[in-house]
């Protein structure tokens, strides 16, 4: 499968196109995993993120369907590496995954309609929207507990998918804690593309994470979690 990949060999940062197999990486020379260090695939100016947004986990949380999507953003500095470690604040003792399909943005662009959305769009990756759920039921807005440093694990990879019908999974030391289909969402990607760049202009490299499917819970120190989405690959990352 081709991916738009970033990684760092030998201390310096390449990146592109390449074909990836089994976690293989190769573009005219074959890369090993031991000798790669994969980045961030790209790097967003912002991370839209948006709240209740599978019809499941509005079900599960018995709350109504919202009519227009919640949206509230993630800093740049919050960004992790695909493999990076997850910092548990000590001013949290409620640390949340959240599985989620991210879109990435291919080119600028402002008041997009739904059945042009295609066009600005780069590829999909795996994003895990990491919460402290005790600052976030404290706080009115949300942006301590989203904001962490090492809160927006992404990765590994950008891929080119039908973002439409896709499956995807979450898994907490490899039991399986979420398991749905992007058929679920409530605003599909075309209709979040409309909405977000009708608020603010997209760049390049902007990071919109699409919401969660149902089955959230609680991390632990230690605990390894892995963000899979057909089509594109698995986001790993550690708990410290
Ligand atoms: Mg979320």
């Amino acid at each position: 499968m081709e991916m738009i990949v970033r990684f760092m060999k030998d201390g310096i940062v390449r990146g592109g196109s390449y074909s990836v197999e089994n976690g293989i990486i190769s573009g005219g020379e074959l890369l090993k995993p031991e000798e790669v260090f994969l980045l961030p695939p790209c790097q967003p100016t912002k991370i839209v993120c948006v709240g209740l947004n599978y019809v499941k986990h509005a079900q599960e949380l018995k709350m109504p369907l919202p009519e227009e999507p919640i949206l509230f953003l993630k800093p740049p500095s919050a960004i992790l590496a695909p493999s990076g470690q997850i910092i548990y604040p000590s001013s949290s003792q409620q640390l949340d995954y959240e599985g989620e399909l991210a879109v990435v943005i291919g080119k600028r662009c402002k008041n997009i309609q739904a059945e042009e959305a295609e066009k600005y769009i780069l590829g999909y990756t795996c994003f895990n929207d990491v919460t402290a759920r005790d600052l976030q039921r404290i706080d009115v807005q949300w942006t301590r507990a989203k904001s962490f440093d090492t809160f927006a694990p992404f990765g590994p990879w950008i891929a080119k998918i039908d973002p439409s019908d896709a499956d995807i999974e979450t898994r907490v030391n490899g039991n399986v804690v979420q398991k749905s289909n992007t058929s679920d969402l409530i605003f599909n990607v075309p209709q979040l593309v409309q909405f977000i760049s009708g608020v603010m202009t997209l760049e390049p490299g902007d990071v919109i994470a699409t919401g969660t499917p149902p089955g959230v819970g609680q991390l632990q120190k230690g605990d390894a979690l892995e963000v899979e989405i057909e089509g594109i690959g698995v986001l790993k990352n550690t708990v410290v």
